[in-house]
């Protein structure tokens, strides 16, 4: 019988540890500074600072850590997949091929885009694990990752290929931004929440109390 956890356990071995240490309970004053920095975990502390759901920072903790599950699982799950990419056809046991699939080219051109009408140059594109700051770059990231994999669950589950990722992308950014309005609102604290997101320059702007999204993040001419 099939065993998705000691199958990925197996194939994480390979190349290090890292996924051990991630399905342990552990104490984190256990933990070493020299430890996380070798496991690569160093990286947390941007999922830490994001101010995304904990549900979507796990995808994006499992997307940094190669421990989603691909197209050759769900193909020995009997679940929609040949056990290649269905984009580009690509034989990828990693699920990190999500977020550097050819087919995705368009979509983190868009991406970058969002991120530099923020404000923010990036010297370097980091499509997995985001920067040391500003938070709400990574935010941005993570949203993708969570886009991305849900596409990954529509193709497996519908057998379609029919995903609107940029729009799907736009959606959850304008109701992820809007929560975080609201809850500003609701705390009396909009100061803060305008410093996070950089004034809102290029993406939105507060007036009277509502938030107004640029047309760039609302339109399709991208
Ligand atoms: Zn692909």
């Amino acid at each position: 019988m099939y065993d998705a956890i000691h199958e990925s356990t197996s194939n994480a071995k390979k190349s290090s540890s890292y996924i051990l240490f991630f399905l342990a309970k552990f104490h984190k004053k256990t933990i070493l500074a020299k430890d996380l920095t070798s496991l690569r975990a160093k990286k947390w502390e941007r999922l830490k600072s994001s101010t995304i759901p904990l549900s979507e920072k796990c995808v994006a903790w499992r997307m940094y850590h190669s421990c989603l599950i691909n197209y050759k699982i769900a193909n020995l799950m009997s679940i929609n997949s040949d056990t290649l990419c269905p984009y580009c056809y690509i034989d990828k046991s990693d699920c990190r091929h999500l977020s550097f699939c050819p087919n995705t080219k368009t979509f983190f051109e868009y991406l970058w885009k969002f991120i530099s009408k923020s404000g923010i140059v990036l010297e370097q594109k980091n499509r997995l694990f985001g920067y040391s700051k500003p938070a709400h770059v990574n935010d941005i990231i993570f949203i993708a990752h969570n886009i991305l994999y849900r596409r990954f669950l529509f193709n497996i589950n519908s057998g379609n290929l029919d995903y609107d990722l940029l729009s799907k992308f736009r959606s959850r950014t304008f109701e992820f931004i809007s929560q975080q309005s609201s809850m500003a609102k609701f705390n009396a604290d909009i100061l803060s929440f305008l410093n996070y997101w950089n004034q809102g320059n290029g993406l939105f702007s507060f007036m009277n109390n509502e938030i107004i999204f640029d047309l760039f993040i609302l339109s399709d001419d991208s």
